[in-house]
């Protein structure tokens, strides 16, 4: 039975001592057997996945394409179209448009899940990133009415940090923390050195969010906006991550959310 592929334990029902160890070895190989069958059963489905990945990755670049050609042609459209601000068919233009950004904002947040990048490790500071994050969102957080404010203290202790990625991985906090904070909100940036690591701190006082809500934040997809894609967080976790870092965020309804980003000071080995 076993040999057929039958994995069942074998009852030999003998008392004398060498039957019984007989049976223990073989049952003892029964079991390994099985592990093994569940092994390359894992196997064939990461295999899968990484097919159907490969597969979706593909897609992504290929609708790339012509993806920028709407947004190239829509916007010569509307320019000579050169149609004063409410036209009914300006609006639509303008319509394609946008929709043609969010697909390309889902196909690039896709894209840099899916694809496996060296990382550029430079020596630099934390506090340099979050100057130059905070520069970036200045104009965004003065259309919004927030007030964003930094309290940088990691001074220039050297972190060895891929600056594209980190900031990646920070401005994707910063926004949803703008995102989340109602007009005339605060929306804080602290910097700290503390022992042999890094901490950055974004606190916001939007509306926070319950329970069930934080377990998923970090699920690639996961968004309750109209307009999100699901994949901020995901990317921030996974750079962090990549520096050997960790990311959590803490919140309840109506306190604001606390996001802490932690980095170790010493290169990372790998
Ligand atoms: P997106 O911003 O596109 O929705 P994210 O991965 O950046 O995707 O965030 C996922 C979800 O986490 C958001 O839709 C929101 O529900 C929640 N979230 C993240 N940050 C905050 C925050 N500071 N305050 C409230 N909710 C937040
Ligand atoms: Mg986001």
């Amino acid at each position: 039975e076993i040999a057929e592929g039958n994995l069942q334990y074998v009852k030999a029902e003998g008392n004398t001592a060498e039957i019984v160890a007989l049976e223990k070895t073989f049952n003892a190989m029964v079991d390994s057997l099985k592990e093994k069958e569940i092994v390359e059963g894992n196997l064939r489905q990461a295999q899968r996945l990484s097919a159907i990945g490969n597969l979706a990755a593909g897609v992504a670049h290929d609708v790339r394409n012509p993806l920028n050609a709407i947004k190239l042609l829509s916007s010569h459209a509307l320019d000579s179209l050169n149609a004063p601000e409410n036209d009914h068919t300006a609006k639509q233009i303008r319509t394609i448009r946008t929709e043609a950004d969010r697909l390309e904002d889902i196909v690039s947040g896709f894209l840099s899940l899916a694809k496996e990048e060296e990382l550029n490790f430079e020596e630099t500071s934390i506090d340099t990133i979050l100057a130059e994050c905070l520069r970036l969102m200045k104009k965004d957080a003065e259309m919004r009415g927030v007030n964003l404010t930094a309290e940088l203290r990691a001074g220039d202790m050297p972190l060895m940090l891929d600056t594209a990625k980190m900031s990646r991985a920070i401005l994707n906090v910063l926004i949803n923390a703008l995102e989340a904070c109602p007009e005339d909100g605060r929306v804080r940036l602290f910097s700290r050195t503390s022992g042999d690591t890094c901490e950055v701190e974004i606190r916001d006082d939007g509306p926070g969010m319950d329970d069930e809500t934080l377990e998923r934040i970090f699920d690639a997809y996961f968004t309750t906006k109209a307009m999100g894609t699901g994949l901020g967080l995901s990317i921030t976790r996974g750079i962090i991550e990549e520096h050997q870092g960790s990311v959590t965020i803490s919140s309840s309804p109506g306190a604001g959310s606390q996001a802490l980003i932690t980095l170790p000071t010493s290169p990372p080995t790998s």
